[in-house]
């Protein structure tokens, strides 16, 4: 996993500060309770090396603060704050390589009672450089994860919430320890939901299938821009339940989500889904995506936030 060193500067608590001051109290509310919500952004070097291109932003600081609502904070932020937060953020930072944002609420009181009501709340964001979270040259070898998926009456999974996260902990070290790369986790009634930090799509007979949004799903953002791509090329989507068999027997399956951006999958709990290989529709959308990205093609130019650099960097 390609995870480096953090970037020098956070924002917390209102200002720029250094990453090593940026610190909480052992009595943090979100600490013992896991009453907070994240995003994971990512920021791409575009082809000259000097401008970094935010996906999403906007969508994403829209979903963190949805997160936020479900969780009863009153934050001093709208959407255009957060973004101009993250921008003045990357300014201070002049990244050289492709990075990714961590912006976090948190309840920041320090109070013991278990309750959402009431409790000081904070933004906080930093950013790393990273390149893969997956190692996506090759294929995921995957298992149906023991561990349920929450249910919206228990922790709602369309919050990115930090507490859910346990979840995802228990499904990822299930895979890891079973040699797998990741896990795919089934909802309370058995049907498909998600990977622990990504969203699933599946392909069978030409049509890209993937949970619906009331699937106990996180509703991913570049699950989202992937349905808008399909969509553009004429292939046919579908957002419904999936069935544990309907893995087994799709043509093609890939995980796609900020970290592991787009990851075909070879193997679901040892068997080959497809032929194997890297498939074609995945491949296609993979490269759409990057072209995206990497501000090589502007057909989805508004999906991005290009930022000037001060000073010129290194492509990566
Ligand atoms: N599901 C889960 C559980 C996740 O943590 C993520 C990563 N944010 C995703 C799906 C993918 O969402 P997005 O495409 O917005 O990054």
């Amino acid at each position: 996993m390609a995870f480096s060193e953090t970037m020098d500067y956070a924002y917390f608590e209102g200002n720029f500060v250094p990453f090593k001051d940026a610190n909480i109290s052992i009595g943090t509310h979100a600490l013992h309770y896991g009453t907070g919500a994240f995003a994971g952004i990512r920021g791409y070097l575009d082809g000259n090396g000097e401008t970094i291109n935010i996906f999403r932003l906007r969508e994403h600081a829209a979903r963190l603060l949805r997160s936020a609502k479900l969780l009863r904070m009153e934050l001093p932020h709208d959407v255009d704050s957060v973004v101009e937060t993250v921008l003045e953020l990357t300014r201070r930072n002049a990244p050289t390589s492709d990075v990714y944002y961590r912006p976090l609420v948190y309840k920041s009181s320090v109070q013991l009672t278990p309750r959402l009501k009431g409790i000081d709340d904070e933004l906080a964001i930093y950013m790393m450089p990273m390149g893969d979270y997956l190692d996506t040259q090759r294929g995921q070898r995957v298992i149906v994860s023991s561990w349920t998926r929450i249910t919206d009456n228990i922790i709602p999974a369309r919050g990115k919430i930090t507490g859910g996260y346990i979840n995802s902990s228990l499904a990822k070290d299930e895979a890891e320890e079973k040699g797998a790369d990741e896990a795919i986790m089934l909802d309370v009634n058995g049907k498909v939901s998600e990977g622990t930090g990504c969203n699933l799509f599946i392909v069978r007979d030409g049509v890209l299938v993937t949970a619906p949004i009331t699937g106990d799903i996180l509703e991913g953002i570049t699950r989202r821009s992937i349905l808008q791509i399909a969509a553009d090329l004429g292939i046919p989507t579908e957002q419904r339940s999936i069935d544990r068999s309907e893995l087994y027997l799709a043509d093609e399956a890939f995980f796609c989500g900020t970290g592991v951006q787009v990851a075909w999958i070879e193997t679901i709990d040892g068997r080959t889904i497809g032929t194997g290989t890297q498939p074609e529709l995945v491949e296609q959308i993979r490269t759409i995506l990057f072209d995206t990205f990497r501000g090589r093609s502007d057909r989805y130019a508004e999906w991005i936030t290009p930022l000037k650099l001060a000073r010129p960097v290194a492509a990566g």
